[in-house]
This record gives C-alpha cells, sequence and structure tokens, in this order.
C-alpha cells in the first residue's frame, strides 16, 4: 500500500466521521425554528469568523 493510497484512505475516513459527528448537531438545529442570531453559524454559515459588517 503505497502512501498516497493511505493518505486518500485516511482523508476518506476523516470526512466520514466528521459527517457522522456533524449530523446529528444538523438534524437537532434543523428542528429549532426560531433565530439563533447572527452568532449562528449553521442559520449564517460564514468562513471568517468575527467579520463584521
Ligand atoms: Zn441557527
Amino acid at each position: 500500500m503505497s502512501t498516497l493510497t493511505y493518505a486518500i484512505g485516511l482523508i476518506l475516513v476523516v470526512i466520514t466521521l466528521a459527517l457522522i459527528v456533524a449530523t446529528p448537531f444538523a438534524l437537532a438545529h434543523s428542528r429549532t425554528l426560531h433565530d439563533h442570531g447572527p452568532a449562528c453559524w449553521w442559520c449564517h454559515p460564514r468562513l471568517l469568523p468575527r467579520k463584521r459588517r
């Protein structure tokens, strides 16, 4: 098994684990319809935190 194959497999495993961990939070959040404020990352996704406009 080459290093490249190992790296790709490791990345896939990390992505899969991240999805598994994030899914319960996304489902729990989707059930609440009230406004979470501008600080909520789910309602207002942003790549750069603490960037006010
Ligand atoms: Zn929210």
